[in-house]
C-alpha cells in the first residue's frame, strides 16, 4: 500500500506543547483551568451590577451624578486590566526543538563525563557572570532549555515563564514578564473599586436610614447587604495583595523570589536587580519596555501528514514507512528565534560549556542586573524530573 504526504499549513499555537487554551485563532491565550477566573468575573460584574441597580440611582439624585460615572470608569478600567492579564502571553519561553534538545544533552554529558552507576549525576546548572554576580541558569527537564535568569517552570501551564511571578488562578493565567504590570494595575484598581463601592454602600444606607429607618432601608435595597458582605471580604485580600506587590515592586523582586527567599536568609546575596532606589525600581517594573511575545502564536508552519493512497483514510489513521509517527510535524521556521550564548561570561568564571540553545531573547541580556536565585536548585530539578 502506498502513501502520500499531505502538507497543510497550521498556526503555531495549534502545536504548542504547554497546557494552555487558545481562542480567536491564537490571539487569546490562557491556562486550561479557568473555573476560578469565571468566579472572579462573576463577583466583579455581579457586585457592580447590584451597585448600579440599587445605590447609584439614589446617590446620583441625592448626592452627585458623578458617583455612578466614576464607578463606571473604574469598573471599565478593572475589567480591561483583568482581561489584559488573563488573555495574554505571560512570557512563555519556547521549548527546544528535538535537534536542539539532543545537542544540549550531548553537551551536558560531555561536560559531566561518565558518572559511575548508582551515583547521582551533578545538577544541571550553568554559572554565568552578569554585573559582577554569579548567575545560575538551571536546566528545565521539560522544556530542555537552560532557563534565563528569573524564569521558572509553571507546573499548571507546563511552560517556562520569563520573570515568573506566580500562577494566579483568579486571573486564569501565569503572571510573568509580559503581564505583571497589568496584573498589578488590576489589583490596585480593584482595591479602589472595592473601597469605593463599600464606602458608598454605607453612605447610601445611612442616608436612607435617616428617612426610612434602618430595617426598612435594608428591605428596600436587598442588594446592599450582599454588596457589603462581598466588598468586606474582598477588601482584606485584595488590598493586602496590592500592598504586598507594591512592596515587591519597590524592591524589584518577584513573588517567586520572595517565597524562595532568594535575596535573604542563608544566601546573603543582594538582589542584583534592585536599583537600591524605590522610584527607579517602580519605574522599571511599571514603566519599563514592553516585550513582544516570542511564541509567534499566529505564525504559520507546515504540517506533513502521511495519508494512505489506497483508502481515503484520515491522516491520523495511517502512516508511511519512512514516517512511523502518524502526526509528524515539521516546522519550516523554528519556534525558537535563534540560538546564542546564554551569557556574556567573563574570563575566570567557570562555565561548563560555551554554547547553549537556550531560547533567550535579546532583551534578557539588556536588563541591567541579572542573576538567578541560588536557592532550590536541587529542589527545582527534582520537581522538574517529576514531569
Ligand atoms: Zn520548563
Ligand atoms: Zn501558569
Amino acid at each position: 500500500m502506498s502513501a502520500v504526504m499531505i502538507t497543510r499549513k497550521v498556526r503555531k499555537w495549534e502545536k504548542l506543547p504547554g497546557k494552555n487554551t487558545f481562542c480567536c485563532d491564537g490571539r487569546v491565550m490562557m491556562a486550561r483551568q479557568k473555573g476560578v477566573f469565571y468566579l472572579t468575573l462573576f463577583l466583579i460584574v455581579g457586585t457592580c451590577a447590584l451597585f448600579f441597580a440599587f445605590e447609584c440611582p439614589y446617590l446620583a439624585l441625592h448626592l452627585s451624578p458623578a458617583i455612578p460615572v466614576f464607578a463606571a470608569l473604574l469598573f471599565l478600567f478593572v475589567m480591561a486590566m483583568l482581561l489584559r492579564t488573563s488573555f495574554s502571553d505571560p512570557g512563555v519561553l519556547p521549548r527546544a526543538l528535538p535537534e536542539e534538545a539532543t545537542f544540549i544533552e550531548m553537551e551536558i554529558e560531555a561536560a559531566n563525563g561518565n558518572v559511575p552507576a548508582g551515583q547521582r549525576p551533578p545538577p544541571r546548572i550553568r554559572n554565568v557572570q552578569i554585573n559582577n554576580q554569579i548567575v545560575k541558569l538551571k536546566y528545565c527537564y521539560t522544556c530542555k532549555i537552560f532557563r534565563p535568569p528569573r524564569a521558572s517552570h509553571c507546573s499548571i501551564c507546563d511552560n517556562c515563564v520569563d520573570r515568573f511571578d506566580h500562577h494566579c488562578p483568579w486571573v486564569g493565567n501565569c503572571v510573568g514578564k509580559r503581564n505583571y504590570r497589568y496584573f498589578y494595575l488590576f489589583t490596585l484598581s480593584l482595591s479602589l473599586l472595592t473601597i469605593y463601592i463599600f464606602t458608598f454602600d454605607i453612605v447610601h444606607v445611612v442616608m436612607r436610614s435617616v428617612d426610612n429607618g434602618f430595617l426598612n432601608t435594608l428591605k428596600q435595597t436587598p442588594g446592599t447587604v450582599l454588596e457589603v458582605l462581598v466588598c468586606f471580604f474582598t477588601l482584606w485580600s485584595v488590598v493586602g495583595l496590592t500592598g504586598f506587590h507594591t512592596y515587591l515592586i519597590s524592591l524589584n523582586q518577584t513573588t517567586n523570589e520572595d517565597i524562595k527567599g532568594s535575596w535573604s536568609g542563608k544566601n546573603r546575596v543582594q538582589n542584583p536587580y534592585s536599583h537600591k532606589n524605590i522610584i527607579k525600581n517602580c519605574c522599571e517594573v511599571l514603566c519599563g519596555p514592553t516585550y513582544p511575545s516570542v511564541l509567534d502564536r499566529r505564525g504559520l508552519m507546515q504540517e506533513d501528514s502521511a495519508v494512505s493512497a489506497a483508502g481515503a483514510a484520515p491522516p491520523s489513521s495511517s502512516s508511511s514507512s519512512s514516517n512511523p509517527e502518524p502526526q509528524t510535524t515539521k516546522t519550516t521556521a523554528p519556534l525558537i528565534p535563534n540560538e546564542h550564548t546564554p551569557d556574556e561570561a567573563k574570563p575566570g568564571v567557570p562555565v561548563p560549556a560555551e554554547k547553549s540553545p537556550s531560547p533567550k531573547e535579546e532583551p534578557h541580556e539588556k536588563l541591567p542586573p541579572l542573576a538567578s536565585p541560588e536557592t532550590d536548585a536541587e529542589a527545582s530539578i527534582a520537581k522538574d524530573k517529576s514531569h
